[in-house]
């Protein structure tokens, strides 16, 4: 199943910060592809930057300016995370068994209806207000159930050694320190 994160409705003028760790939470959380909508080359470039650090996870890393367009397109399943929709408990199951790719759509601000429209699901990650970096974090999570968090990247400059204090890092080349 290939999961990808479609991230509408950004606003290069205040949402880099945000937008840059929905992107690395899909990065960390097991999804295989990022896109954005509209473009910003800045968010992209920083989490090219990252897959080449650490290893690469997204097999794409992409922008977008037909939204809509791009969620009609996709082949497979749509879920659409949202405060308004129905508990992600009631659902998790039955997308999972599905087996078929899944495109999940974060927002920004307001979300325009025709998105609630097109989803196949609309899930909620509590029906409470809160964030869509901890949205998209949660629904990952019980999408894979915590197998997304022991896979390896593939590749990249440093690798962390887990430690009980400190920071181990190794280069690829070897090498080993504290940084
Ligand atoms: N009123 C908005 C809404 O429709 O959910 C809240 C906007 S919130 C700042 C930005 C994004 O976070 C939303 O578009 C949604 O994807 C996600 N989000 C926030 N709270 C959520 C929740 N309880 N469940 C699922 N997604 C949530």
């Amino acid at each position: 199943m290939k999961v990808y994160v479609l991230r509408i409705g950004h606003r290069p003028e205040r949402d880099k910060r945000i937008t840059t760790h929905v992107g690395l939470v899909a990065r960390a959380f097991g999804a295989s592809g990022f896109v954005l909508s509209p473009c910003d080359e800045k968010v992209l470039e920083k989490l090219r930057e990252v897959e080449e650090r650490w290893g690469r996870f997204l097999e794409e890393i992409a922008c977008t300016e037909s939204p809509k367009k791009y969620v009609r397109e996709w082949k497979g399943k749509v879920v659409h995370l949202t405060m308004y929709g129905i508990p992600v408990d009631e659902v998790i199951d039955e997308i999972r068994e599905s087996g078929e790719d899944l495109l999940v759509v974060v927002g920004a601000e307001k979300v325009p209806p025709e998105f609630y429209e097109m989803a196949h699901y609309n899930v909620a990650i509590g029906n409470q207000p809160h964030s869509e970096v901890a949205a998209l974090a949660v629904f990952l999570d019980r999408l894979f159930q915590g197998e997304e968090l022991r896979r390896r990247p593939a590749g990249g400059r440093l690798k962390i050694v887990p430690s009980e204090r400190g920071k181990r890092v190794v280069k690829s080349g070897g090498e080993e320190g504290l940084s």
